[in-house]
């Protein structure tokens, strides 16, 4: 079970390390068990009452330098931010309200996580309560007052952050895959889905899904549990109802959002249509890993080229998914059905995966010296300075450049398959961002 995170933002010296410290005791960081992962931000575990929770410190915030090391800082933030369940702001009640604290308030107020604002070094509870005030115009809510050296007014600023943690049995879900069927009606999903509950015997059980659009299934292989959302099972009652399209695309728009791994079910017989394009085109908006699973290959007259040209003249239409998986099956006979878990895992994996900043440094110097930025007509060239790994779910990489638009399609796709190639993200799309200077 992955613990929720709390993420503790602030200026250099108002108390952070004191404060996890004071939280976390003497806990060690969390290590993950996941293959390739050293995270750059350390990870300590901590609870309050009955729930369990880690805390990261971020590291001194400040926006008003020009050090080149500042945004690597601001970045680590942001990506603790990304994974936080609630934030503590923290700021130094002695020292008074600065300008730092305005600008960190206002960039908290940006970002989705819900922010707690917790007043350090107000040890005298009179004075305290006269220095917490002040930071009421931050627009952060109520301040709490607490000393993290003494512990004062800790449990009240602990017993409003539980609320914001997702509830416990949420949480659980995480060691799932979510596997959502999709596709066009008649492509063969709910085929698909029988065969595949046919070739691995232990289903848990039919689960209702949260929204009454999709059905799912639990089964169980090996020590591994995939959740099965299927959206073609109850069609057909809805249609009674409503237009047979908007209904389709809609249900599967909303599976497509709770899956990390989508089965794309084309018929071979039709090949990639319109429809199609459509659904791909919202697999793609939501950063999903997928499989193309090319259905019906029982009905097609096939010698030995004919799967390469049947997969050119697919990739060729959905040339945007060049890394996803293909496999040509038959829910009908079977045929090669008992391979779509494995390729589900791989996807999985590459999905959620992690690469500390050193190793995507390594791959962009290499990528460089083999090929440099372009250079403009005026003789500007484009610069990197340096890559990190934003987040996960789709793998997003920030890359801190003097101006991105020093850097064309080409080059663009070049340092897209460079990742690719050297860091082997099979079956899930990356995002690449490009951010300038400012
Ligand atoms: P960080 O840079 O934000 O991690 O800050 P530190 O935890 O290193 O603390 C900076 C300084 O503030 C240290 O000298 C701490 O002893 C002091 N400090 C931290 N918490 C408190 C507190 O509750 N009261 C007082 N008076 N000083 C504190
Ligand atoms: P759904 O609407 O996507 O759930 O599609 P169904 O699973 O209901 O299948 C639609 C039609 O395609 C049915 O007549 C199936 O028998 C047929 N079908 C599904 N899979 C295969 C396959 O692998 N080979 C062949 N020849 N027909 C299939």
């Amino acid at each position: 079970m992955k613990l929720p995170i709390v993420a503790v933002i602030g200026r250099p010296n108002v108390g952070k390390s004191t404060f996890v410290n004071r939280l976390a005791g003497d806990k060690q960081a969390i290590v993950y068990d996941q293959p390739g992962i050293t995270r750059d931000r350390t990870y300590r575990p901590a609870f309050w009452q009955d729930r369990d929770f880690q805390i990261v410190d971020t590291g001194g915030l400040v926006f008003d330098d020009e050090t080149e090391f500042l945004p690597l800082i601001r970045q680590q933030a942001m990506a603790a931010l990304v994974e936080a369940s609630v934030a503590i702001f923290l700021v130094d009640g002695q020292f008074g309200l600065t300008e730092g604290d305005r600008e960190i308030a206002e960039w908290l107020r940006r970002q989705s996580v819900p922010v707690l604002l917790a007043v350090n070094k107000c040890e005298s509870v009179d004075l305290g309560m006269a220095q917490a005030a002040e930071f009421w115009e931050l627009g952060l809510g109520n301040p709490y007052a607490i000393s993290a050296i003494h512990g004062s007014g800790t449990g009240e600023l602990l017993d409003d952050l539980i609320t914001h943690l997702p509830p416990a049995d949420l949480l659980i879900e995480d060691d799932e895959t979510k596997v959502a069927i999709i596709g066009r009606p008649n492509v063969g999903k709910s085929s698909l889905l029988n065969a595949l509950l046919g070739e691995n015997r232990s289903i848990v059980s039919p689960i209702s899904g949260t929204t009454r659009d999709a059905i799912d299934t639990t089964i169980q292989r090996g020590d591994k549990t995939y959740r099965l959302i299927d959206t073609a099972g109850i069609r057909r009652k809805k249609n009674v109802n409503y237009g047979a399209e908007f209904f389709s695309i809609n249900r599967s728009f909303k599976a497509i959002r709770r899956s990390d791994v989508v089965l794309f079910v084309i018929d071979v017989l039709d090949g990639v249509t319109e429809q199609d394009l459509k659904l791909a085109g919202r697999i793609i908006d939501e950063g999903r890993a997928v499989i193309l699973v090319i259905n019906k290959w029982d009905a097609v007259e096939k010698d030995t080229g004919t799967i390469n040209e049947y997969k050119k003249e697919i990739m060729a239409r959905l040339y945007f998914m060049e890394w996803a998986q293909i496999i040509f099956v038959s829910a009908m006979t079977g045929q090669r059905v008992s391979k779509i878990l494995n390729m589900v895992d791989i996807a999985a994996e590459s999905h959620r995966r992690r690469v500390t900043t050193s190793v995507i440094n390594e791959v962009l110097e290499e990528a460089v010296s083999w090929h440099s930025p372009p250079t403009s007509r005026q003789g500007k060239q484009g610069r990197i300075y340096y890559g990190t790994q934003v987040t996960s779910q789709p793998p997003t990489i920030a890359l801190f450049v003097n101006d991105p638009k020093r850097f064309n399609d080409n080059y663009r796709r070049y340092i897209d398959r460079q990742f690719r190639d050297q860091l082997g993200f099979t079956g899930t799309p990356v995002k690449l961002v490009w951010r300038g200077k400012k």
